[in-house]
């Protein structure tokens, strides 16, 4: 893990309450798609929880910039990278967590709620850039349909790369795109749209209960364990 010093470059809103920072780093920061860092604003206290969390990296590691994406609160931490002006300069710890992609991973699947798609953009993205052969199915779950965060960017890459499948389920309201499902990630949804779940490398990222729920269906549908990687958004 290495301390990085870098400079704001800008702001992207996602969603109504999703907003991703865009910083350019002093050096060239390795990471692996799938994982995460922490951001910095109280540098004489790294244990101040408030002010330093972590967030996932939500750009390939290509990319000249580092960009993470939250889910912006009332609370100090969402403040004040709301009010980051460019060019102001932050510290970050990173690379952190080892939920990741390895190239080995030739067939994955992702059972994603809301905030949870970060490290996903990572992942599909450096897959998309490097001409990957991995078969990869995204299930997304949010919602709304403007609820749902990247739409463009995931839209695009599965457009542009016929080894990515992405469903779009949407809990609250019927949907108007025919590309979306009305429901939860469910059993009866994921037979419906793969059938060789057992055969996956099933990522869950996100909230805990997410977590939670996400890994009791995956073993209640036979995955062995050893193929679930999950990382628990903790703090949510
Ligand atoms: C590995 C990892 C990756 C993450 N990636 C993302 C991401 O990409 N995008 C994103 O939006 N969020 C991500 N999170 C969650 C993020 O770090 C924040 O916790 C979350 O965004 C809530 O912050 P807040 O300032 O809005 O909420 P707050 O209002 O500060 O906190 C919400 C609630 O969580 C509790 N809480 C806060 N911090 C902790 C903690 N460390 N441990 C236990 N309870 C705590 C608070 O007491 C409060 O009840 C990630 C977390 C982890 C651990």
């Amino acid at each position: 893990m290495q301390d990085i010093k870098a400079r704001f470059i800008e702001s992207i809103p996602r969603t109504q309450t999703v907003t991703s920072f865009r910083f350019s780093p002093g050096q060239k920061v390795d990471f692996i798609p799938g994982q995460f860092l922490q951001v910095i604003f109280d540098e004489s206290n790294i244990s101040n929880r408030e002010l330093n969390k972590y967030l996932s990296f939500s750009s390939s590691p290509a990319k000249e910039y580092i960009e993470v994406t939250k889910r912006l609160s009332e609370s100090q931490f969402s403040q004040r990278l709301k009010s980051l002006n460019p060019g102001d300069e932050i510290l970050l710890k990173a690379p952190l967590g080892s939920c990741v992609f390895k190239e080995e991973y030739k067939k994955i699947c992702f059972l994603i709620g809301g905030i949870g798609i970060t490290p996903v953009i990572s992942i599909l993205e450096y897959l998309t850039e490097n001409k990957s052969e991995t078969d990869a199915v995204l299930f997304y779950s949010n919602r709304t349909e403007e609820e749902i965060a990247f739409r463009k960017e995931l839209d695009h890459w599965q457009s542009v790369n016929d080894k990515i499948k992405i469903v779009y389920a949407l809990t609250d309201s019927q949907p108007k795109d025919k590309r979306c499902v009305f429901g939860r990630i469910d059993e009866s949804l994921i037979k419906s749209r793969m059938s060789d779940l057992g055969e996956r490398i099933v990522f869950i990222f996100g909230p805990p209960v997410m977590v939670g729920a996400m890994n009791k269906l995956c073993l209640d549908m036979g995955c062995s364990k050893d193929n679930i990687k999950t990382e628990n958004f903790i703090g949510y």
